[in-house]
């Protein structure tokens, strides 16, 4: 058990039964995200909750990859962008409609609009896979139940909860059947959501991970493997801004390097600025030009 870190997702697995848990608890991963941009309140607690659940989620990756809850709407939010890599780094971002005005609300389609909700399961290796379900529920939590019904006909439950700076969640899934019986597997699940629905969002967000799961279950203790420590990390890198600015053309560089002498690309999830200078700028032109001429391409 990591018991330094504050920011942890925890597995919990109930014995003789095909049912997974997860409970995370976000504060200092939270920071540098929420620091980043000035979000309004309703949007910084849904750009929370949206962390927590995509953490929740990367506990089924079973590769190196990142997974990410996406949800793109037509209303005063126009993308919430979640990630969290199998080594439970995450990052997040949104984007407001221009001039729009934010409304102070909790309901999705208040801050949303109508739109659709992706996860998306980016392996380091190999295919990306992505499942969609629109959004027809008024909280995160619930369109996440939803997609799971939808998209992978796996029953899921969800709390997620955030507020003062930090987040919290639970996620409940019945997996397809390995060792239980149907029917007990059945009854084990109607009785931790039931145990799980008696826990207000106050408390999952107040209380520490060890002292939900024994308010909840230590009638019938889960099995606890070792916590994971989670933390802020963003991917971003010189190279990636490189290929970015190629792919934009030669052209388009080359009154880059005309106007402006320098090109100041700033990532959407850290606010880190790459700087490509005049040169840097024209060695890419030439590299680009180079490669336009030569025959194996
Ligand atoms: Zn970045």
């Amino acid at each position: 058990m990591s018991q330094h870190s504050t920011d942890i997702r925890q597995r919990f697995l109930f014995p003789n039964s095909d049912i997974r848990g997860e409970i995370v608890r976000l504060d200092a991963s939270l920071k540098p995200i929420i620091a980043a941009r000035q979000y309004p309140m309703a949007a910084e607690s849904l750009l929370s909750e949206a962390i927590v659940a995509a953490t929740l989620l990367s506990g089924s990756l079973k590769f190196k990859g990142r997974l990410s809850v996406q949800a793109q709407g037509d209303g005063a939010l126009k993308l919430l962008l979640a990630e969290c890599t199998h080594d439970n780094q995450v990052r997040a971002l949104i984007h407001t409609a221009e001039d729009a005005e934010v409304p102070n609300s909790q309901a999705l389609s208040d801050l949303l609009g109508k739109g659709v909700m992706a996860i998306t399961i980016r392996p380091e290796q190999g295919q990306d896979y992505q499942g969609m379900v629109p959004l027809e529920k008024d909280t995160l939590a619930a369109c996440l139940e939803d997609y799971f019904e939808q998209s992978e006909q796996l029953p899921t439950r969800l709390w997620l909860a955030s507020g003062n700076g930090q987040a919290a969640g639970i996620m409940l899934q019945a997996l397809p059947q390995q060792v239980a019986r149907k029917e007990d597997n059945d009854l084990t699940w109607e009785r931790v959501v039931a145990l799980t629905e008696t826990l207000t969002l106050d408390e999952l967000l107040g209380l520490p991970v060890e002292t939900v799961l024994h308010r909840l279950f230590h009638e019938d203790p889960p099995q606890l493997p070792q916590a994971q420590p989670v933390s802020f990390g963003c991917t971003c890198s010189r190279e990636r801004v490189a290929r970015a600015l190629i792919s934009l053309g030669v052209e388009e560089l080359q009154s880059m390097l005309d106007e402006q002498n320098e090109a100041k690309i700033q990532c959407d999830f850290c606010s880190k600025t790459q700087t490509f200078d005049a040169v840097d700028l024209a060695q890419l032109i030439h590299t680009m030009k180079e490669h336009q001429h030569s025959p194996s391409d």
